[in-house]
C-alpha cells in the first residue's frame, strides 16, 4: 500500500472510534423528557371573601362565583364535595413552617397560588389492564397499585381501591405506545377540579416508549408513574432536581421530601392562597 492509502485508512478508523465513543456518549446520557400536568377548573378567590368578612375562619359557600366572562376554563365541574373550612392565618402558619422541608412554594408558584387536592376520601383507581400496547406488561399493573400505595405512606386522608371497572373511577390510568413525536413527552395527567379546587377526577396516560420508539425499563415505568400519580393527587413541580416532581425524569425513588409535601398538602384546605 502507498503512503496516501496509509493515510486514508488511519482517517477512517479515526472516524470510526470518533463515532463509537460519541454514540457510547449519547447513550450514557439519558434523555430528559418533560412529565407534565394540564389542569382543568378553575376555583373562585376564596381570600377575597375572607378578607371581605373580616373573618379568618370562612367558607368558600360566601364568595361568589367569578364573573363567567373572566372564567375561561370551561371544564370547572361544581361538585356536592363539603365546602373546605379555611383559616388563613393557619394556613400561612403550616406553609410558612413547611416550606423548608418540601417543595410546597414551588407548587404554589407554578399554580396561580391555588392548592388542589381531593377531598378526605375513598379515591377509586382504575388502572388499564389490557391496553394492546407494543411492550406492555401486566406487571405494570402492580407497579402502578404500588405507587399509590408508596404514596399512601405519606400519611394523607385518602384510601385508594381498585376498582376491576372504569365506570364511576375518580382517577383512570392508561397505557398508551408513545406520544407523538413532536412532543417530548413520556406521562402526562389530565386533573379535573370543582368550584373549590377539590380535584373530581384525573386521568394519567403513561406511554412505554420514547419518541425514538424505544422501550422504557420497567423502573423508568415506575418513575413516570411516581411523577404522574404525584400530579393527579395534587402535587406540581418541584424546582429540585433530586425530587420526583421535578418536571424531566431525573429522579427515580420517592424521597422524604416529597412525601412530606404530599403531607403538608392534605393538611390543608384547598384554594386559593395569597
Ligand atoms: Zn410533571
Amino acid at each position: 500500500m502507498g503512503r496516501i492509502e496509509y493515510w486514508l485508512l488511519g482517517a477512517v478508523g479515526a472516524l470510526i472510534i470518533f463515532i463509537a465513543v460519541e454514540s457510547a456518549k449519547s447513550s450514557l446520557q439519558p434523555r430528559r423528557y418533560a412529565l407534565q400536568v394540564q389542569q382543568s377548573g378553575h376555583p373562585r378567590d376564596v381570600d377575597q371573601s375572607v378578607s371581605a368578612s373580616m373573618s379568618d375562619t370562612s367558607s368558600a359557600a360566601e364568595a361568589t362565583p367569578a364573573p363567567a366572562s373572566v372564567d375561561v376554563h370551561s371544564a370547572v365541574l361544581r361538585s356536592r364535595a363539603p365546602v373546605p373550612l379555611r383559616n388563613v392565618a393557619e394556613i400561612r402558619r403550616r406553609i410558612t413552617d413547611g416550606a423548608s422541608r418540601t417543595y410546597i412554594l414551588d407548587l404554589l408558584a407554578s399554580q396561580d397560588s391555588v392548592l388542589f387536592r381531593w377531598p378526605d376520601s375513598q379515591v377509586r383507581v382504575w388502572i388499564q389492564p389490557d391496553p394492546h400496547v407494543r411492550d406492555w406488561w401486566i406487571g405494570y399493573v402492580e407497579s402502578a397499585r404500588d405507587v399509590f400505595l408508596e404514596w399512601q405512606t405519606a400519611g394523607i386522608p385518602l384510601r385508594f381501591t381498585f376498582p376491576t371497572d372504569s365506570t364511576g373511577a375518580d382517577i383512570v390510568l392508561r397505557w398508551i405506545e408513545q406520544f407523538p413525536a413532536n412532543e417530548m413527552r413520556i406521562g402526562l395527567t389530565r386533573r379535573r377540579a370543582d368550584q373549590n379546587a377539590w380535584v373530581t377526577h384525573a386521568e394519567v396516560i403513561v406511554a412505554l416508549h420514547d419518541n425514538d420508539g424505544d422501550t422504557f425499563p420497567p423502573g423508568e415505568i415506575s418513575e413516570i408513574l411516581r411523577h404522574e400519580i404525584g400530579h393527579a393527587l395534587g402535587l406540581g413541580h418541584a424546582r429540585n432536581r433530586g425530587t420526583i416532581m421535578y418536571p424531566e425524569n431525573t429522579q427515580l425513588d420517592l424521597t422524604e421530601t416529597d412525601k412530606e409535601t404530599l403531607h403538608l398538602l392534605y393538611t390543608l384546605p384547598p384554594g386559593k392562597v395569597k
